[in-house]
């Protein structure tokens, strides 16, 4: 109960601060106006095979250069943007950029999925399956090498909506996996209504696996799970090689994090790609 309190408190706080702090009110204004000035720009964070150490997948991640400010991560601005709207254009944005640099590495011969976020916010406004049929038509990326990253809030928000959605989006051929599996509330019986494909195991599990020692018993079995339930499990914060051998032994299918690497630029990604073929031949 103490944790819990902490973390309204937190959630209180951050609230408070973003309504009203001048900071959050300047980065609000410009927000607006980045996305026509092309601020934004995509890291890509590999996704490891477990079993044979190969990538297989990229998250795009997105970043804002501000003007005056320099790099900002999305923790600052996503929820800034949701909760101007902004979210809608720029999420569209992130899905046609990715889409387009998953093609080109496609062309290229690289057989990657481009893992994409989703806020709960272009779930509700904003037309996604639209949204998402022009990205791949206009990139020319295969539905297959889309991967939509769902949080379990948007899967607890509006049951018929959303699984319709959901259902149209999967008819697509695309991918779907749930992000940050574990931290939040989605019902078991509900995610065997929804054809998502993998579950994300949360990266605080697996950061900090030997601190917390409950989190190896959690890990473990959101494995099961997902491999009961016939999805695949990918885990995120892998930072050593220790979290990496609990997972590949405890049969994880996939992993993401900084013992692999950090997130990268498109051209960095590359770099990662061949040095990889070279390890190869
Ligand atoms: P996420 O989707 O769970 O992404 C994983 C985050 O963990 C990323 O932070 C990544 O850089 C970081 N990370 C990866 N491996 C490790 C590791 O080994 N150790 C540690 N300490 N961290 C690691 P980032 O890029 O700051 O993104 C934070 C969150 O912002 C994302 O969490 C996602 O929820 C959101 N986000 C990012 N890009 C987008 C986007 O295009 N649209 C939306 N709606 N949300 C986004
Ligand atoms: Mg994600
Ligand atoms: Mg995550
Ligand atoms: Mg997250």
């Amino acid at each position: 109960h103490a944790k819990r309190a902490g973390r309204n408190t937190y959630h209180f706080y951050a609230e408070f601060m973003n309504t009203h702090s001048d900071d959050s009110l300047i980065l609000r204004n410009s927000l607006r106006q980045a996305l026509a000035r092309g601020e934004f720009f995509l890291e890509y964070q590999p996704q490891i095979d477990l079993l044979t150490g190969r990538i297989i997948g990229a998250e795009a991640l997105v970043r804002w250069m501000h003007p005056e400010r320099g790099r900002i991560g999305p923790v600052t601005f996503i929820e800034l943007a949701e909760q101007c709207g902004v979210i809608i254009p720029l999420g569209e944005w992130v899905l046609q950029e990715a889409c387009r640099q998953g093609a080109i590495w496609h062309q290229q011969g690289y057989s990657l999925v481009i893992a994409v976020n989703l806020s709960s916010v272009q779930f509700k406004r904003g037309n996604l399956e639209h949204s998402v049929v022009q990205a791949l038509s206009a990139s020319g990326l295969p539905a297959h090498l889309l991967e939509l990253e769902l949080t379990e809030s948007i899967l607890i928000e509006n049951t018929t909506g959303v699984l319709n959605t959901v259902q149209r989006l999967k008819s697509l051929g695309i991918k779907l996996s749930i992000d940050d599996f574990g931290t939040g509330y989605s019902s078991l019986a509900y995610l065997t209504r929804l054809a998502v494909d993998k579950l994300k195991v949360d990266q605080s599990f697996v950061r900090f696996m030997t601190e917390v020692p409950a989190n190896a018993a959690i890990i473990r079995a959101i494995i099961q799970m997902a491999h009961s339930l016939g999805l695949k499990a990918i885990a995120e914060g892998v930072e050593n090689d220790r979290a990496r051998q609990f997972l590949l032994a405890n049969h994880c299918d996939e992993a993401q994090g900084y013992w692999f690497s950090k997130p990268v630029s498109a051209q960095d990604f590359v770099a990662l790609l061949e040095a990889e073929e070279q390890r190869d031949v």
